[in-house]
């Protein structure tokens, strides 16, 4: 999609630290890291958000958890991480292609600001 951050990043267009890429799903590191490990993993085809694509492509949602889950165990901290994916403005959300937040490797507090 034009104009859109990270599908320049898919595109290769936007340097980013990628950490997992397979044929649907890109992993990279948050550019303003908020936990020890805070990465960013993302569908390579643009939604909006988290509902969108559960709506319309279950399965590559699926594939974005797994992927956190490798990220995650990869970091080492497969025992204790969040997968965050703000949704709408309201919440938080700022690049609207969605992605979820894997973040750990500290102590998370809930409920979360
Ligand atoms: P949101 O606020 O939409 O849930 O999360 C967007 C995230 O993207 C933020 O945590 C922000 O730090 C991160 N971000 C924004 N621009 C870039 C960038 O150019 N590269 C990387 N790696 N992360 C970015
Ligand atoms: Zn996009």
């Amino acid at each position: 999609m034009a104009d859109c951050l990270f599908c320049s990043i898919v595109a290769g267009d936007i340097p980013a630290d990628v950490v997992l890429s397979t044929d649907t799903v890109v992993a990279f590191r948050d550019i303003e890291p908020q936990a020890p490990t805070h990465v960013l993993v993302i569908p390579k085809v643009h939604y909006e958000n988290i509902g969108a694509l559960g709506a319309e492509d279950p399965a590559l949602a699926g594939h974005l958890a797994d992927a956190a889950r490798q990220v995650a165990e990869a970091d080492g901290i497969g025992d204790a991480y969040r997968l965050v994916f703000n949704t709408g403005a309201g919440a938080g959300q700022s690049v609207f292609h969605v992605h979820g937040h894997v973040l750990g490797g500290r102590d998370l507090t809930w409920p979360p600001g």
